[in-house]
This record gives structure tokens, C-alpha cells and sequence, in this order.
């Protein structure tokens, strides 16, 4: 038996799989042992189960289910067209897979600059970066705000500039599912949507996934073929260059059981991370989240003045609470993507040097919480 003394002093877990996982844990099994016992791991009725519930959650006409968020992303360029000479915008405060399928295609990634009250994408550095692609004898064909931390992008005031040049509109909802804009959910915003199942995002699953959303009926069939080496009406007929993207059925099979919480565990993000901005709203920067918004809270992230940042990761990790930085190095400063073109990024640059996230997920109880909270007011009063 551990006394509550060195339970006080138990390392924290960043994001509680576990708890979860207790929670759900005979549910799941009997899924993934129904999946076993069928031999079908691949395209399994689940898959299609799946797809029909998470439409149906997210209020699109169509999901397609894919492997990854990465390839969810990449699906919808490919489908769409987009190649050599297009312009794809993207945050510059982001994860980078973001704009990593963009050079996947052939296109140019445009890097813009994100608002300092909530880490989306700002409008009028759209504006801006759409004319630098321009004048670099680009194509504007695409851009993709980022439901950041899990807070929906600013649509009221994205959406009109792409309407105004002729954009489509790719939310990468991989942190943002579930969240919602004007009380619509993210997945049924824009010209389609793609999220991640990857086990640390809202809703995980026990591997890699990922899905599209559409409403547009006539890019269903055209997605569906990309994820299947472009194939044609028949399985060995390929009439366009496809990948394999298919989403397990194992991961189906997990993912109908979790999507069915996931409106609890939402809800219950959102209590934890208000407690979170009432009991350190005086010591940090703390999140905001837009009227007409709300947010899954991926993250819970703060934001320090500069150069104190380091100096909290290290005083919390002795106190056995871990942290984590997203994001370090802005896009336009990693080596790999330095060389395309972006608007100036103030906020991206700032934001880089003084954000840290803290625990969270839909189990953290108030007494952890307490005792997070309790060592992030004594780092600072320090
Ligand atoms: C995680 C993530 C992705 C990629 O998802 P994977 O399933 O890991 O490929 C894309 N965009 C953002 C913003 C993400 O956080």
C-alpha cells in the first residue's frame, strides 16, 4: 500500500489514457473481440457504423473514415486538385502536419499569423499572405484554419475572405472535433474537414485514424478512391494516383465505444479547464475562448511573459506535474519549411517563446487539479 503521502507526490500523467480506459475498458474489449472472431480487419461493418455516427455527430452529410489526420489532410488536396502553382494557407502556430501534405501535392504552404487572444488564425493576416501569394505568382486555392488547442477558428471572419477569393475552406478539426462555431460542430464548417484519432486528441482511438467530413456529395467518391490506391469501379482499375488510407476496423470497433462518452468528456473538459482559468487568471495568461466558440480543450495552455517559461517547466516537473510545449518553433522556422513563403508572424513568434500547457483531460479530479495549480502559483510567486 502507498501512503497518501507519496501519492501526493505521484507523477501526474499529462493525458490520462487510463482512466479512460478503465471506464470503457470491458465495453471496448467485447468490441475489439467481435472484430477478432469476424476476421474482417479490414473495411469490417464498423467501419461504415462508424462513419455513419461520426456524420451524424458532427453534422455533416458524409465521414469517411481514414488512417491518420495527416492522410485525412492530404485526401482532401488530392481529391480537390490541388498541385504545383496552388497556394495553401496555413497557421504558422500549428502542428506541422498541417502544412506538411501541402509540398505532399505539389503546392506551395503560405504561412499566416494567428490572433493573440486565441491562437486561431488571424483574418487579416489571410488578407495580407494572400497577396504575397500572389505577387510570388502563386494560385490562392485553399486555406486551412486549425481548431488550435480545440477552440473553433474565427469562421465569422475566415470564411468571408475565402468566399472573396475564391478559397475553399479545409478545417483541420485534429484538435477541435467536437468543438463548436455558432452552433454548428466542427466537421460541418467550410468545403470539407479533417480530423485525427490519434490517442492523445479529444476523441483517440487505440492507434493511428483519422476522418474526413464533406457535405459536398460529389467529392464522397473521389475520397473514397484516394484512399484506395484510386481505384475505379472496379477493386484493380486505377484511374488516379491514390495512397492506402483505410482506418482499421479494430479502430472502428474502439472508437463507436468512445465517440458514445464523447459528449460527456467534453463537457467535462470544459468544467476543468474553467476551474483552471478561475484559480490562475491572476498569476497567467489564461486561454479565451471567442464568443459564438467553444472548445474540446485539446490543450490547456497559458501563456507567461517572456523568458519565464523554462523556468516553470522545470520547477513543476519536480513536483512530479508535467508540461509540455505546443509549439516551440513556429512554421516558418522549421528547417523544413523555411523556405516558403509567409506573412510576418508576430504572434506566432511571441506565442512560441511563451506558451506551456498543462494536464489535462476529461479525468483530472479537483484534488490533482488542486495540486497542479497549487505548484504552478509557487513556481511563479518564486
Ligand atoms: C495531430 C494533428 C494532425 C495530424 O494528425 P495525425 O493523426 O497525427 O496524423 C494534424 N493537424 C493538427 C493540428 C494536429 O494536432
Amino acid at each position: 500500500m502507498t501512503t497518501h503521502v507519496t501519492s501526493q507526490m505521484a507523477p501526474i500523467p499529462f493525458i490520462d489514457v487510463a482512466s479512460q480506459r478503465a471506464r470503457l475498458g470491458a465495453r471496448i474489449d467485447r468490441a475489439v473481440t467481435s472484430v477478432l472472431d469476424s476476421c474482417r480487419f479490414i473495411n469490417g461493418p464498423e467501419v461504415a457504423i462508424l462513419e455513419e455516427q461520426l456524420a451524424a455527430f458532427a453534422g455533416a452529410k458524409h465521414a469517411i473514415t481514414c488512417a491518420s489526420g495527416t492522410d485525412a489532410l492530404a485526401m482532401i488536396l488530392m481529391s480537390w486538385g490541388i498541385g504545383p502553382g496552388d497556394a495553401v494557407f496555413c497557421p504558422a502556430f500549428t502542428f506541422c502536419a498541417t502544412a506538411e501534405v501541402v509540398p505532399w501535392v505539389g503546392a506551395t504552404p503560405v504561412f499566416v499569423d494567428v490572433k493573440a487572444d486565441t491562437f486561431n488564425m488571424d483574418a487579416e493576416s489571410l488578407e495580407r499572405a494572400i497577396g504575397i501569394a500572389k505577387a510570388a505568382g502563386l494560385t490562392p486555392k485553399v486555406v486551412i484554419p486549425v481548431d488550435l488547442f480545440g477552440q473553433a477558428a474565427d469562421y465569422d471572419a475566415i470564411l468571408p475572405v475565402a468566399a472573396a477569393h475564391g478559397l475553399k475552406v479545409l478545417d483541420d478539426a485534429a484538435q477541435g472535433f467536437g468543438a463548436q462555431w455558432r452552433g454548428k460542430r466542427t466537421g460541418s464548417i467550410g468545403d470539407a474537414a479533417a480530423t485525427s484519432f490519434f490517442p492523445a486528441k479529444p476523441l483517440g482511438c487505440y492507434g493511428d485514424g483519422g476522418a474526413v467530413f464533406t457535405n459536398d456529395d460529389s467529392l464522397v467518391p473521389i475520397l473514397k478512391s484516394v484512399r484506395e490506391h484510386g481505384q475505379g469501379v472496379d477493386k484493380y482499375e486505377n484511374v488516379r494516383i491514390g495512397m492506402t488510407a483505410r482506418l482499421d476496423t479494430i479502430q472502428a470497433a474502439v472508437l463507436i465505444e468512445k465517440l458514445d462518452i464523447f459528449p460527456d468528456e467534453i463537457a467535462a473538459r470544459d468544467t476543468i479547464a474553467a476551474r483552471y482559468n478561475t484559480l490562475l487568471a491572476d498569476v497567467a495568461i489564461v486561454p479565451t475562448v471567442a464568443e459564438g466558440a467553444t472548445s474540446t480543450w485539446a490543450q490547456y495552455t497559458i501563456r507567461l511573459a517572456p523568458g519565464r517559461r523554462d523556468a516553470l517547466a522545470e520547477a513543476l516537473r519536480k513536483e512530479g506535474v508535467p508540461t509540455a510545449v505546443y509549439y516551440r518553433i513556429p512554421m516558418h522556422k522549421q528547417p523544413a519549411y523555411a523556405r516558403f513563403p509567409a506573412d510576418r508572424l508576430p504572434v506566432s513568434e511571441a506565442l512560441c517563446a511563451e506558451v506551456i500547457s498543462l494536464p489535462m483531460h476529461a479525468y483530472l479530479d479537483a484534488a490533482t487539479q488542486d495540486r497542479i495549480v497549487a505548484a504552478v502559483r509557487r513556481a511563479l510567486a518564486a
